[in-house]
């Protein structure tokens, strides 16, 4: 199989009936908005991308039709104006907390009609303002708040996001041979299946390297520790080959001024 990724914004993933007001409106021409479209394109070319083979045995599963070996599989990247977005939209609570992004298992606001996803989508979030005051809570950690040295690092770790999400979509495709989050579901509860969601996403009792008989916050953390460092990997690999000005350009538009940093609490310089 072959994923190709369809970037949108929030307001253009959303049906016509959501009510867009409730959500950032996200400028596409913005320096960190430009820089994780093109991370994004650049990923389309990735070898992981172009040769996804499914992990299950299409044979054992007769009354299963598997997406073709050969495939075309959209992944939906939906990119966000505020972090807050994201569990407004996927209408679910991370624990009280805004994820900077998500491989989202279910439809939200996306479709009504369906409690999980028909299809691949990843969320992440785009905003300045974030990303500015993520810089800002990075910096007040430092010796030197109003030092922007590691302030590459910063950006470098959101853009991570993308690819990090973007592995878990990847990861789900190659676990379930491309069957949706909404089919794994249905061919799980109709006892086609064997493997749940939870099972599809981290790979327990598909992969070699996590076993069936793992708990689920031990399997998970394989996956995380897993998709993490792959995200990674993808994300040097993306932006060797991205024209180095829009690293740039996304970094000096989120710097921190020095007068921002020192209206920061946390900072004493
Ligand atoms: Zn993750």
């Amino acid at each position: 199989m072959r994923a190709t990724l369809d970037i949108k914004t929030l307001h253009q993933a959303l049906p016509e009936d959501a009510d867009l007001d409730d959500f950032a409106a996200l400028d596409a021409s913005s320096p960190l908005a430009r820089l994780f479209t093109a991370v994004a394109q650049t990923m389309n070319d990735h070898p992981d991308l172009q040769a996804i083979s499914g992990m299950q045995p299409a044979e054992c599963y007769p009354d299963i039709e598997f997406p073709d070996p050969q495939s075309e599989i959209s992944i939906e990247v939906v990119l966000c104006g505020a972090t807050d977005d994201i569990p407004a939209v996927l209408d679910h609570d991370f624990g009280g907390q805004s994820p900077l992004g998500a491989f989202a298992t279910s439809s939200g606001l996306f479709d009504t009609s369906a409690w999980l996803a028909d299809r691949f989508r990843v969320l992440v979030s785009c905003s300045e303002d974030d990303l500015r005051q993520h810089i800002l809570d990075e910096r007040s950690q430092e010796m030197d708040p109003y030092s922007g040295q590691h302030d590459h690092h910063y950006l470098f770790s959101y853009l991570n996001t993308l690819t990090h999400e973007l592995r878990h979509a990847v990861d789900f495709i190659e676990h379930g041979n491309g069957l949706t989050p909404s089919q794994v579901d249905d061919f799980n509860d109709t006892g086609d299946f064997e493997f749940g969601l939870r099972d599809v996403a981290n790979g327990r009792g598909i992969r070699d390297d996590v076993d069936a008989e793992l708990d689920d916050d031990e399997a998970d953390n394989l996956m995380e520790d897993r998709v993490e460092a792959a995200g990674r990997e993808w994300l040097s690999w993306a932006l060797a080959k991205i024209e180095p000005g829009l690293f740039e350009e996304a970094l000096a538009a989120c710097t921190p001024t020095d007068l921002q940093v020192g209206m920061t609490p946390d900072c004493h310089p």
